[in-house]
């Protein structure tokens, strides 16, 4: 079932990423697709924010892949930004398992490392812009049967 949820301000985006942090567990993907701007860093930080990291979220435009561990985070995080990778291949060579080993995964560009949609633990959150505003169509795959946001 899809569910589309108004972001009509960043206050609301942050309230979204809130919800996402408190449900999420080990070894889920947060599958965040949407142009640039559409506001998939912004979602990402608010989840990252939330689930207790105080300092500055970077965004992994350049280093691809940027790690959050406890006891800043209630749990291992992984926040990744694809953009740059040519083939799912190079997602493997990133060392990409290793990485998500533990770890919830928040994926911008997550098609260009093979899309994780497939994955029942994969929530789909395709951001669109609306004038000034934004807007979630979220997809749940099985494993968030209950606690999608
Ligand atoms: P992306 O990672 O998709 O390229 P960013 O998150 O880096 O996008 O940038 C999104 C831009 O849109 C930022 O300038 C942010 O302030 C703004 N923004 C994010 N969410 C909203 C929202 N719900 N309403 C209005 N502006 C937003
Ligand atoms: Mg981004």
């Amino acid at each position: 079932m899809t569910r589309t949820i108004d972001l009509p301000d960043e206050a609301a985006t942050r309230a979204l990423g809130q919800r996402i942090a408190a449900v999420l567990r080990a070894d889920d993907v947060v599958a965040l697709t949407g142009g640039l701007g559409a506001g998939k860093t912004t979602l990402a930080r608010a989840i990252i924010a939330a689930a207790g990291h105080l300092g500055e979220v970077p965004s992994p435009t350049f280093t691809i892949v940027e790690t959050y561990d406890p006891p800043n985070v209630r749990l291992p995080l992984v926040h990744a930004d694809f953009y740059r990778l040519r083939s799912p291949d190079e997602a493997a060579e990133i060392g990409l398992d290793d990485y998500r080993t533990g770890a919830a995964l928040i994926a911008e560009w997550p098609d260009h490392a093979g899309g994780f949609t497939h994955e029942p633990a994969c929530l789909s959150i395709r951001l669109e812009t609306v004038g000034e505003a934004r807007r979630a169509i979220v997809e749940p795959g099985a494993d968030w049967h209950g606690r999608a946001p």
